[in-house]
């Protein structure tokens, strides 16, 4: 008896099982709609991803005009580096995005 992974949860199961004993997911049939839950589930977290970064830009944004002139010293520096990363981790996340949804087609 071979051991092999749940496509849905991931736990190892019997290659021979016909059913996930942890997930209940039917396997002997239909995995393809199986791969397709995963990689809605994987959008999902993508979207997710790229609002955390839409978060902390907009957060750099605010520390950077915060009272309304532009920041000077440690502020300037912590809005920075925030602007910095959310920035370049929506674009990140963006092409994952896109990556994603050009694998699915
Ligand atoms: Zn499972």
């Amino acid at each position: 008896m071979a051991l092999t992974t749940c496509p849905i949860c991931d736990k190892r199961i019997s290659d021979k099982a016909k059913v996930c004993p942890h997930c209940q997911t039917a396997l002997d049939s239909d995995t393809s709609s199986a791969k397709r839950i995963k990689q809605i589930e994987k959008s999902t977290r993508l979207m997710t991803h790229s609002f955390i970064a839409m978060t902390i830009f907009i957060a750099g944004v605010v520390v950077w005009f915060w009272g309304g002139e532009v920041a000077s010293g440690p502020r300037a520096i912590v809005g920075g580096v925030l602007f910095a990363f959310g920035f370049v981790g929506y674009l990140i996340t963006r092409v994952r995005i896109v990556l994603n949804k050009r694998k699915q087609l």
